[in-house]
């Protein structure tokens, strides 16, 4: 079975937006909007600060208190749209229980919504005349042709239909010509439909559920999940011959990464798959550069 690395891919997109920053474009400028104290998303947005850090986009992290309301947010995101210097706005989600996601969501400029979360970007990729696109499933395509993997009347599986990765994966699969089916929580005899796909994309948030007998031989599957797992035996079972290696970072760190896919398990059978960590999450924060690079472009124009 083959890894599919992203390590590189990521680097050289990176790069790319560096470059086109370097010859001239006005430097464009991204604020990064978090709200409360989850450990997790202060790591995912303070990875997006470094990276913009590092293509040489102007960054500005807005860290609010949990007790933020939704009309406080409204102000933040109504002052960020006014502003001729902020070209991209992203919310890290997920935001507090008792703050309106989709307001909040609807509330971002669509010209500067490099999320790709907006109705007006959802409707327009829905449409087959994407903007911007979220950069999970953006960055999958990249991945995907960078390997010259074929897409076009390939029998696809997307498993997961949330807004940020699932739906927009169906969309962006299909209009590459590929044959899509979306399964979900309610999809009944799971395996028996992921098993017809020769390409398996798999978004759902359950430590290493897509085991081997949900992947047809020799297929490319791509692991967007992101757990923790901390357990000694339910590391064990998921990395094989890896655990020895994972049960040390656990010893050290407290838990190690795994995605939905088992991933001792899909090397039996899968003829690609992408590592977790290593794969589509370093994908994501590359193409969010580059969306941002897109916003100030066509913001200019
Ligand atoms: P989400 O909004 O929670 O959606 C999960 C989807 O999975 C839902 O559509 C749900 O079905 C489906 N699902 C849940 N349990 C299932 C089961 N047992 N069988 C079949 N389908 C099931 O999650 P998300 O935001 O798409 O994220 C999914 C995973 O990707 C998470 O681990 C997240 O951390 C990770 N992620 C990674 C990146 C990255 O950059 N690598 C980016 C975004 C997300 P229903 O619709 O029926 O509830």
């Amino acid at each position: 079975m083959i890894k599919l690395e992203a390590a590189e891919l990521a680097a050289k997109i990176k790069e790319a937006v560096k470059t086109e920053i370097e010859r001239g474009i006005r430097r464009p400028g991204l604020a990064a909007v978090r709200v409360g104290d989850d450990p997790a998303s202060a790591v995912y947005v303070r990875n997006k600060i470094q990276a913009c850090e590092a293509v040489g986009i102007r960054s500005e992290h807005h860290a609010l208190p949990e007790s933020t309301s939704t009309a406080e947010l409204l102000e933040l995101i109504a002052t960020l749209n006014a502003r001729d210097d902020v070209d991209g706005i992203l919310t890290q989600l997920p935001l507090p229980a008792h703050v309106s996601e989709t307001a909040i969501i609807e509330a971002i400029d669509p010209a500067k919504d490099v999320d790709g979360f907006h109705p007006v970007n959802a409707g327009r990729l829905a449409m087959g005349r994407p903007v911007f696109v979220p950069c999970t499933p953006a960055g999958i395509m990249e991945l995907l042709d960078d390997r010259g993997i074929e897409i076009r009347g390939t029998n696809a599986c997307v498993v997961g239909r949330s807004q940020i990765v699932g739906r927009p994966m169906a969309q962006l699969l299909l209009q590459r010509d590929a044959t899509v089916t979306i399964c979900h929580s309610r999809t009944r005899d799971l395996a028996a439909v992921t098993r017809t796909a020769d390409l398996l994309v798999v978004a759902i948030g359950r430590a290493g559920l897509i085991g081997r007998e949900h992947i047809k031989p020799g297929a490319i599957v791509i692991d967007v999940g992101m757990n923790r797992v901390s357990d000694p035996d339910e590391v064990r079972s998921l990395f094989g011959a890896e655990a020895e290696r994972r049960l040390e970072i656990v010893a050290k760190r407290g838990a190690t990464l795994v995605g939905d896919v088992n991933p001792s398990e899909a090397a039996e059978v899968a003829g690609m798959l992408t590592p977790v960590p290593g794969g589509v999450g370093l994908l994501t924060v590359a193409m969010l550069m580059k969306n941002t690079l897109k916003a100030a472009r066509l913001r200019r124009q």
